[in-house]
């Protein structure tokens, strides 16, 4: 830290830091290389030295010189992903500069940064254009029994005294401590609007808040982080490409294909849109062994297919589908296809460019990360394709009385003020799975998952939906012939047990099953043993109650 009391001795310290500067080409102060923003005239040049970019910059200021400087030594020999990745507020901070970093003071800094990171991404997607991208993620650094004290929630009693099992993870997961603590934080201390003010405060938002996004496109091997929008969520994602999408280019006879495990987000949008545009919606069905029937989806494939939309993840019975394979297919027919990734996205491996889906949904909440805030990953082109679906702020570049421009990707589609702290907290809810690993949170899942199936299934009137252990995720979905499902809810309720009963907004696959409602225990990997146990003992004993009634 550098320890500079007065201004007058900052002043002098950045005059110092600027006649450290490299000299800048002459030839190359033109009107291209200007960093517009700025009071004093700054120019800013890059070029490529293996797979690091060297900046070059200066500025007539002498102050705002010693800024430059401290940009282009920060920035200078670092790869695309490195730049990006780069947190240049704490330096800034370090230094006791961090207050000449916002769109409000007139040196240009902070469009100096914007430009910076603008052409670290595009060097990061010409490489993308070059060879597939792959993130490399930190190592796990925690193992599942470290974790369970970083979810508060997980010690609570309940009013009965009991203390707390919950297993029902595929309908929301717990936070841990990080993420919580990450919210106030920005509330407390960096909050503000997004994007449009000029001040400190919204500079570090909207820095917090880009960060969070391309944290979000590491996370899923996203080629850049402008095919990563923010939106309300799972459902939220799939009616915006519905409307957009869908309105822009689905006509009548055209045909959709869902699955008959599709939870009724990813079914009701396509049946409004089918319905406004006279579409028709086929099915792929399950099998015996609650798989998709891939014949059956091969043939219902044909020039009249536009859309497929699939789940990755079945959320009653966990059922993992050969997505990749399924995607080529109706690409075979020109297609384009959506998936949810709702009930992938919590074990942490999904890669959108190894599936190479056209769209790929998913929510935060269901991943350690606050509610309210989901996101849609698209192909590029395909965004940059389509018209906004909400209008408003923040996705226009101009309006005048007659009309209105939109704004580029991912902003076109973000119209108004965004749920800005909970999609800051993504960030470190996506850390917190990186440092588990999602080999370990599906190992450690179906362990437990493995241990309840083989305890209740040979339990009288225990009939269990789903595959084999080793073919999906940790859901334990079964009725209890006899026993209402809302009662056995109830039941292991008063014992503290929390699973999921009903339909799971899966109706169309409980009506396939010839069942009403079904009782779902789904685990995660802060689950242990012993409260499998628990379960186990209370279904045990709900079952003997109802032989001896
Ligand atoms: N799809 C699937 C497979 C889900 O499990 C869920 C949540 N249960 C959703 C979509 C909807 O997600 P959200 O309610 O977060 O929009």
């Amino acid at each position: 830290m550098v320890d500079l009391e007065t201004a007058e001795e900052r002043v002098g310290y950045l005059i110092e830091l600027g006649d450290t500067l490299s000299p800048f080409d002459e030839s190359a102060k033109i009107e291209a290389n200007r960093v517009l923003g700025c009071q004093s005239m700054v120019w800013l040049t890059s070029k490529i030295q293996g797979e690091e970019l060297v900046f070059s910059a200066t500025s007539d200021a002498p102050m705002v010189k010693g800024l430059v400087a401290v940009l282009v030594g920060a920035f200078s020999f670092k790869k695309p992903e490195q730049i990006l990745a780069y947190p240049i507020l704490p330096l800034f901070d370090d230094l006791q500069l961090k207050s000449f970093l916002s769109p409000l003071r007139s040196n240009g800094l902070y469009s100096m940064v914007q430009k910076v990171l603008a052409i670290a991404e595009s060097n990061l997607n010409q490489d993308h254009a070059q060879k597939p991208k792959v993130t490399e993620r930190p190592r796990p650094s925690r193992s599942v029994d470290e974790c369970r004290d970083d979810f508060p929630i997980l010690s609570r009693l309940l009013p009965s005294g009991k203390s707390l099992v919950y297993l029902d993870n595929a309908a929301t997961s717990q936070r841990p401590l990080s993420v919580i603590n990450a919210m106030s934080d920005a509330y407390e201390n960096h909050f503000s609007n997004v994007h449009r003010s000029g001040h400190t405060l919204a500079a570090e938002t909207t820095l917090a808040m880009e960060a969070s996004r391309q944290s979000i496109a590491d996370f899923v091997n996203a080629p850049s982080k402008d095919g990563i929008i923010f939106t309300a969520g799972t459902t939220a994602s799939i009616n915006l490409v519905a409307r957009s999408w869908g309105d822009a280019f689905i006509k009548s006879g055209d045909e959709i294909v869902l699955t008959e495990m599709e939870h009724h987000s990813n079914i009701v949008p396509w049946q409004q849109l089918a319905s406004r545009t006279g579409a028709i919606i086929r099915w792929v069905p399950i099998t015996a062994g609650f798989h998709l029937d891939l014949e059956v989806y091969q043939k219902l494939l044909g020039p009249r297919t536009k859309l497929v939309a699939l789940t990755a993840v079945s959320n009653v019975l966990g059922t993992i589908n050969p997505v990749r394979s399924m995607v080529d297919m109706a690409h075979d027919v020109g297609a384009t296809v959506l998936v949810d990734a709702a009930q992938a996205i919590p074990h942490g491996d999904v890669d959108v460019q190894a599936m190479d889906a056209d769209f790929v949904v998913f929510s935060g909440h269901k991943m350690l990360g606050p509610t309210g805030i989901g996101l849609l990953y698209g192909k590029k082109s395909l965004l940059e394709s389509m018209p906004a679906f909400l209008g408003g702020g923040n996705m226009i570049q101009t309006v005048t009385k007659e009309g209105f421009t939109q704004a580029d990707v991912p902003h076109r589609f973000e119209a108004g003020t965004a749920a800005i702290v909970e999609a800051i907290a993504l960030k470190p809810a996506v850390d917190y799975l990186m440092s588990i690993g999602s080999e370990a949170i599906l190992r450690h899942e179906r362990e437990l998952c493995d241990r309840a199936t083989k305890s209740i299934q040979t339990l009288p009137g225990v009939r269990i939906f789903g595959p084999e252990s080793h073919e999906k995720t940790g859901v334990l979905t079964f009725v209890l012939d006899g026993i209402d499902s809302q009662q056995v809810g109830h039941l292991l309720d008063s014992q503290g047990i929390a699973i999921r009963v009903g339909h799971h907004c899966a109706m169309p696959l409980h009506q396939r099953l010839g069942i009403g409602a079904s009782c779902r225990a789904s685990f995660y990997f802060y689950n242990t043993l012993e409260e499998v146990d628990r379960f186990v003992e209370a279904i045990t004993a709900l079952v003997l109650r109802r032989a001896a009634d």
